[in-house]
């Protein structure tokens, strides 16, 4: 479960977001959209703690989150964010990349993280890449080793910033069907998308940003064909 409370950041004299409210219940999927600069991976890299809040209350799994009295590590360590660049560790192999945090950041025996680390290649169908390294990887696999990376530490929510727009098109259906798969084995999933169509598909709900602020949340039926809010539906118009 994650929940938000009045959640403001601002950089500088910039106010990026403003007063936002959410929650997503565990095994939930929920896709935010919103035009460029509306603050979507402003409000992601909160809820990672890449970006720490100005003011406002954020609760991973039940317990409130102050960036001064937790250990970052560990909550990012529930928290997983999987980037629209892979971020690999390019000097290792795949299976290096998924076992790096599990063995140094949870101290998990390397035997044990590599028995987990073939399990996850196998879940995101890539068991035959274990001991390549990423530069010899199409965009699609390279993304489907960060959502394995990811997942290698057990997270209780996946958090996904555009994970298919630096994707040649013929790529972009591999990582979904991943992310698919992920949502329907139960995983808590906040994913900022252009792609409508999965989040038709597989959102429980929708949210709907602008200029920093939550304009409209809904099931993706009633928000894509009856939006109750004119923003939302210019919006839509301008990209449907
Ligand atoms: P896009 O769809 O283009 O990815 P977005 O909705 O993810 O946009 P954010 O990246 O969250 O938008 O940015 C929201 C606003 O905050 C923008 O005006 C951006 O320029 C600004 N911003 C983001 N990060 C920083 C930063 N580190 N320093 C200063 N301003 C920032
Ligand atoms: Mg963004």
């Amino acid at each position: 479960m994650v929940k938000v409370e009045k959640l403001n950041k601002s950089f500088g004299d910039l106010h990026v977001l403003k007063d936002i409210d959410m929650t997503v219940r565990e095994r939930e999927v929920v896709c935010l959209i919103g035009a460029s600069g509306s603050g979507k991976s402003t409000l992601l890299r909160c809820l990672n703690f890449l970006e720490i809040k100005n003011s406002g209350k954020i609760f991973i799994g039940g317990e409130q989150i102050e960036e001064h009295t937790h250990d970052l590590n560990q909550i990012r360590a529930k928290v997983g964010m999987v980037f629209q660049h892979f971020h690999l560790f390019p000097h290792m192999t795949v299976i290096e990349n998924i076992m790096e945090a599990p063995v140094h950041v949870k101290k998990i025996p390397k035997d044990q993280a590599y028995e987990e680390a073939k399990e996850l290649l196998a879940k995101v169908g890539l068991s035959d890449k274990a001991n390549v390294y990423p530069g010899k990887l199409s965009g699609g696999q390279k993304q489907r080793v960060a959502i394995a990376r990811s997942l290698a530490m057990k997270p209780e929510v996946m958090l996904f910033d555009e994970p298919t727009s630096a994707l040649d098109p013929e790529l972009v259906g591999e990582v979904l069907v991943t992310m698919k798969k992920l949502a329907q084995e139960g995983m808590t999933m906040i994913v900022v998308t252009h792609e409508m169509g999965f989040a038709r598909e597989v959102a429980d709900s929708v949210i709907y940003m602008h200029d920093g602020r939550i304009v409209e949340v809904g099931h993706p039926d009633q928000l894509f064909h009856t939006p109750t809010q004119k923003r939302t539906k210019d919006f839509l118009d301008s990209v449907l």
